[in-house]
């Protein structure tokens, strides 16, 4: 049987003494946009930063496409593409010469990394500005160049941790669409505190508070869960 994109078993983790996830489960195995909903300080980015390897666990598993990724971290990261919070962009370059770099970290062939960069660019719509350095884009175009990192390396499974933040409305809706894109030939786990974001993109939802999932089911059985008014007023 078909092992899971991904599959989390009674992951914690704490800071000291204070338990930031606590007994964390969930898998899935198809293609698409999951969503992890939660307030500021709900656990998002310790859970995210400990999915890519970023952050070691204090107890459980993150299993990827069945590898243990605290036995096996370098397999494992193969299949995992990253967008952190703070993207770990370099300002000084052009756009094809970090992907030329981000290739080069990911132990890409030197012989592929060319057209890599080239076919990454163009699918995050960036190839007109290859030349441009990174810190003169605005900032939409610099969250393209985060994804175009995180998939460079053609992983199956991708986590973005809150990609619009910050964003102005329009760039908003850009970074959106290329997430939906992307997602047609991925599974994609995406952070966010904005309840219209999951709306938006997402089918299939997770949601995280004090550290733990309080719910988890599709888009429209959390229409029915969530109490629009305390969303509303925690979430926006
Ligand atoms: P945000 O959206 O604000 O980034 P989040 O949902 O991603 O929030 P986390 O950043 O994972 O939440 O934080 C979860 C809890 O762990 C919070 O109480 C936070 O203060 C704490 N925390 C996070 N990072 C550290 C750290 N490096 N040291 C100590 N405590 C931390």
């Amino acid at each position: 049987m078909k092992e899971p994109i991904i599959k989390v078993s009674n992951l914690s983790h704490r800071y000291n003494i204070q338990w930031a996830i606590k007994d964390i489960n969930f898998e899935f195995n198809n293609k698409g946009i999951y969503g992890l909903l939660g307030a500021n300080g709900a656990g998002k980015s310790t859970l995210m930063n400990i999915i890519c390897g970023v952050l070691n666990q204090t107890d459980g598993d993150v299993f990827i496409n069945g590898i243990n990724l605290r036995e096996n971290p370098v397999q494992a990261k193969k299949h995992i593409g990253f967008l952190p919070q703070q993207p770990p962009l370099q300002p000084e370059l052009t756009i094809e010469e970090y992907l030329t770099y981000c290739a080069y970290l990911r132990l890409m062939p030197e012989n592929t990394i060319k057209q890599a960069v080239q076919e990454v660019m163009e699918k995050c719509k960036i190839s007109h500005f290859a030349q441009r350095i990174i810190k003169n884009l605005s900032g939409g175009y610099q969250q393209r160049v985060g994804i175009a990192q995180a998939i460079i390396h053609r992983p199956d499974f991708i986590v973005l941790d809150e990609p619009t933040n910050g964003l102005d409305p329009n760039q908003i809706l850009e970074v959106r669409s290329l997430i939906k894109e992307i997602a047609e030939e991925r599974t994609v786990l995406l952070s966010t505190h904005i309840l219209q974001e999951v709306q938006a993109l997402c089918d299939d939802i997770w949601m995280i508070n004090e550290g733990q999932i309080i719910f988890s089911g599709t888009l429209d059985e959390f229409d029915h869960y969530a109490m629009p008014g305390l969303f509303n007023a925690t979430l926006l």
